[in-house]
This record gives C-alpha cells, structure tokens and sequence, in this order.
C-alpha cells in the first residue's frame, strides 16, 4: 500500500508516500503553501496499490481510493477478527 495526495481543484502532488505520516506531512506542507498565498489546499490523502497510480489516473475521479475508506476497512477487519476469536471461545468452552 502506497500514499499520494489529490484534490479535484488542486490535482495530485505526484509523490508515491510509502507512509501515511509521510502523505500527511506532504498535505500539511500543501496547506500552509496554499494559505501563503492566500488560497487553501483541497487535497487529501488517497491510498494507491502501486506506485504508478501516482501519476496516471482519472482526473476526475482521483487516483486510488479516499485514504479514510482504507482505514475504515482495517477497522472493520479487526473487529471481525476479534469477533471470530470470541466466538472460537465461546464454543470451547
Ligand atoms: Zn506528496
């Protein structure tokens, strides 16, 4: 799993982030450049599979997916993980 960064008005800033921190610190610099100027950034953190999606994508649409869908699935995968060790419990004993 790989970070950029992509804002419909503002477009990507073309890096492959192999890091959530490193993609954050990428928006928060886009952000205060952005306000130097007085504008603002609407990029946000997306999560691509490889690092090529970085730079071809649909424009419109983005590359990868919303990086808080990913986080979200982690989430919901752990719960279930978790549930399914109760379970497994639960039957053994
Ligand atoms: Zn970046």
């Amino acid at each position: 799993m790989y970070y950029t960064t992509w804002g419909p008005v503002r477009g990507g800033c073309g890096h492959v982030h192999r890091t959530l921190s490193g993609a954050q610190a990428c928006l928060a610099r886009d952000g205060r450049g952005c306000r130097r100027q007085g504008g603002y950034s609407d990029r946000l953190i997306r999560a691509i599979a490889n690092p090529a999606e970085a730079r071809a994508y649909d424009v419109t649409r983005g590359p990868g997916q919303p990086a808080k869908a990913v986080r979200l699935e982690r989430v919901v995968m752990a719960t279930e993980a978790l549930t399914d060790a109760l379970m497994a419990r639960l039957i053994r004993s």
